[in-house]
Parts: structure tokens; sequence; C-alpha cells
């Protein structure tokens, strides 16, 4: 998976089946590994020792905005999965889930790679990304309704210049780590702005899962040494913006993305600075210099967005000027539509179950937004089904 997501990186060539989004470790490998969340759920402290027990910095059990890196995420995981081999369990790579058939409201089977086996309990836990998945599981008869999500760019600064605007004198202080922001607005029509995930001496990255259709998102080493800091620049978009059928949203969500991968063929990324965004004309000239690799294209970026998303991302990047003086001279590199997912399926509060026997969980069902809310919720699915087959076997287990 590794070698994919660089051969895209460095290509444009992309692999459907393996990329930053699909592959062992989910979106989560390639994320850049903030840990923090708003949950105050207990689960949080358990999942940061897990983490620590299979090798991330001991850290993140301490910071207040823990943080493990695209880096250190690959022996985490090869960690986790040797633990689950020597649990008993086993790991089918390469094996898609392409069916489930129900009967009298019952999951009774699933389809992997074309062939059928008998199954009364699966935990689906696909990501925001699998869109063709989500289609073939509702004709499947998959219960599902549509969700707000948000839709914008990437926007990127010298990290000497966030923290000369964050830490003031203090900026060349040895002690600090490099400085991070988070931005937040209203705009008239109603939208609100705001920045998301924010990474610190960081890379805007290729993160595309679909062919023709264009993604961006940022990520960062553990040792958060890169030039630029970037930061996902959102607005929230809803039924009014795309319609109330269950796949409005992501029709609408891959409209943008294929409009993107227009400007922009063998996946390289339109840019723009946000001063000339906002005038909306192409940049001649970039005063940040854009990491996204295979590369960049001059674009107006206000060809991709609706009027009032356009609108909603101009008087929020004003109303951040006014809070940080020459936030305008940043570059967007569009899009960034997958910051959360566009579909949720319902289930059940006790029983964790959609339809009897499916536990949809993690961040492609709908109630989770994040590595460490997924993750709660995985874990509390696998506690469900446990409670229901093995009811004993909890306390005997991790
Ligand atoms: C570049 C990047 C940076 C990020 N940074 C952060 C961050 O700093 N902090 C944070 O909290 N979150 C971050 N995120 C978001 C975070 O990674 C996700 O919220 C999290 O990974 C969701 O976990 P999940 O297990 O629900 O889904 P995913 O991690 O998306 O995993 C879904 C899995 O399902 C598999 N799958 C999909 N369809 C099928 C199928 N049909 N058959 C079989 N398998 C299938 C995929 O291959 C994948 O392995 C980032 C994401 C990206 C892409």
């Amino acid at each position: 998976r590794r070698q994919d997501v660089d051969h895209f990186w460095k290509t444009g060539e992309l692999d459907p089946e393996s990329n930053v989004q699909f592959g062992e470790g989910g979106a989560g490998a390639f994320s850049d590994g903030k840990l923090t969340t708003r949950s105050r759920d207990p689960l949080v402290d358990e999942l940061l020792e897990t983490l620590h027990a299979h090798g991330a910095t001991p850290d993140i059990l301490v910071d207040a905005y823990p943080h493990i890196g695209t880096d250190a995420f690959e022996a985490i995981i090869q960690s986790i999965r040797r633990r689950i081999l020597e649990l008993g369990g086993e790991i089918r790579f390469g094996a898609r889930l392409e069916e489930v058939k129900i009967e009298d409201d019952r999951l009774t089977a699933i389809n992997v790679n074309g062939r059928w086996e008998p199954c009364q309990a699966l935990i689906l836990a696909l990501g925001h990304s699998a869109s063709d998945t989500l289609r073939q599981l509702h004709e499947d008869g998959i219960h599902m309704e549509s969700k707000p999500f948000q839709v914008g760019v990437r926007i990127e600064h010298p990290q000497r210049f966030i923290n000369e605007a964050m830490l003031h004198d203090f900026k060349d202080d040895p002690r600090l780590i490099p400085a991070r922001y988070t931005l937040t607005a209203m705009a008239d029509n109603g939208k609100g702005i705001y920045t998301f995930c924010m990474c610190p001496g960081g890379y805007v990255i290729a993160s595309s899962a679909q062919p023709g259709q264009l993604v961006v998102n940022g990520m960062s080493y553990a040792d958060r040494a890169g030039e630029n800091a970037n930061s996902a620049l959102l607005v929230q978009v809803n039924e009014s913006d795309y319609g109330p059928g269950l796949f409005d949203g992501l029709a609408y969500q891959e409209e943008i993305e294929k409009r993107a991968f227009a400007l922009s063929p063998d996946y390289r990324a339109p840019v723009q600075k946000a001063a000339d965004y906002l005038e909306g004309v192409v940049s001649e000239s970039l005063s940040t210099r854009p990491t996204y690799e295979p590369g960049t294209v001059p674009a107006d970026l206000n060809t991709l967005f609706s009027d009032e998303v356009n609108h909603a991302l101009h008087q929020g990047l004003l109303d951040f000027e006014r809070k940080v003086p020459g936030f305008l001279e940043g570059t967007m590199t569009g899009v960034e539509t997958r910051a959360s997912s566009a579909i949720r399926i319902p289930r059940d509060k006790v029983t964790r179950m959609g339809d009897e026997g499916i536990y949809p969980s993690g961040e492609g069902s709908g109630y989770a937004g994040g590595i460490m809310t997924s993750a709660i919720d995985g874990v509390k699915s696998a506690r469900a089904l446990m409670d229901r087959y093995a009811p004993c076997a909890q306390s005997d287990t991790e």
C-alpha cells in the first residue's frame, strides 16, 4: 500500500483499490494522527494506551494535543495486525465486500470478491469514501439516510508565518512546538466556515480513491518539521445545496471532485492565492509554495463551487484576514470534500445494529468523524457483538 501511494504521489497513476483511503489501516494509516477529540468517553484513555502499547510515543498519554504523525503509523498498524493474528483473528488482504443478502430484514450472507459466504453478523466499517459499495448495499436493502457534510479547500502558509501570528515574541522559542490555529466565521447566507484538521509543519496530499476524481487532504510527519502549515478550509453543505435524494449529497461531492480533476489532468491539483480567489483571477505567482504532489496547476477555484459556497468562503477568508493579517497570502489547493461522510446508516442505540446482523461503525456509519471517535465507535460495536454472541467471554478478553 505504501508503494502504491508513493507511486500515485510521484506519477499521478491511481490504484482505486490501494490508496490513501483504501487498504490495511484505512484512511487512518495515512492520516496526520492528531488524536484530539471532544469525546469524554472513558475509552479515550484506553485507546491511547493501546496505541502506545503498539509503538506510539508515550507523549500521546499526556499531551493536550496528542499527535502521532503519518510516518509512525506503518509500524503501529503492523503491530496491531500481529496482535490480531496472535489472538486467533484472520486477515484477508484484497477482500472486497461486494454485496449483502438480507432476507426478512436479517443478514444471511455476504459476497466477497464474487463469492457468497453465509454471515449472521457484520461490522460494516467502510469509511466515508466507499461510495460504490454504499450504493450497492442500499440496492441490497440496507437502510441509509443522507447527512450534511463539508466542502472546501486546503490552505497553506509558511509555518514561520503561523508561528509569528500565533506566538508573537515567542516565535523562535525552542521550548515551543510549531504553532497551530483554529478559525471560524459565519457568512451572511447562514453558512459556517471553519478551519479543520490543521497540520503544523505538514504537507497537502493527494487522497483520491476514485479514478477521475480529485481529493486533497493534509498530513504531517512525527517531527512536524515541514516548511508549511496547512489546514482544511471548509463550508457546511446540506440538502438545500444538493437536494433531498439519498445519494444527492454523494453526487454533489463527486461532481466537485470531477470538476477539480478536469482542471488538473494526471491528478495535479488546482491552486490559487487566497487573495486572487477573492478577485476571481488565476494567480500569476504564489507567495506560499504548495507542497502537493504530483504537482499543481494555477486555476480559479471559484469555478469549482456553487455561488453560495464561494460567497461563504469569501466572507470567511476576509474575516480570517482581519484576525490573522497576511492570511490571504496563503495558497489554496482544491478540493477537500471528504472531511466527513455524506451518508448515515441508522442503527439502534442499544444493540448498535441497523438491519438485523449489521453493525454500521466508524466514520462511514455517519456517527463518527476522526480517528478517536471512529475507534471508540468500532470498539463499542465489537463489544455489542460480544454481548450478543459470547456474553461471558468479555471479562476474559482485552
Ligand atoms: C490524509 C488524512 C489525514 C487525516 N488526519 C486525521 C487526523 O489527524 N486526526 C483524525 O482524527 N482524523 C484524521 N483523518 C480522518 C481519519 O483517518 C478517519 O476519520 C478514520 O480513519 C476513519 O476510520 P474508519 O475505520 O471508520 O474508516 P477508514 O479509516 O476510512 O477505513 C475504512 C476501511 O474500509 C475498507 N473498505 C472500504 N470499502 C470496502 C469494501 N467494499 N470491502 C472491504 N473493505 C472496504 C477500506 O479499504 C478501509 O481500510 C485523516 C484522514 C486522511 C485521509
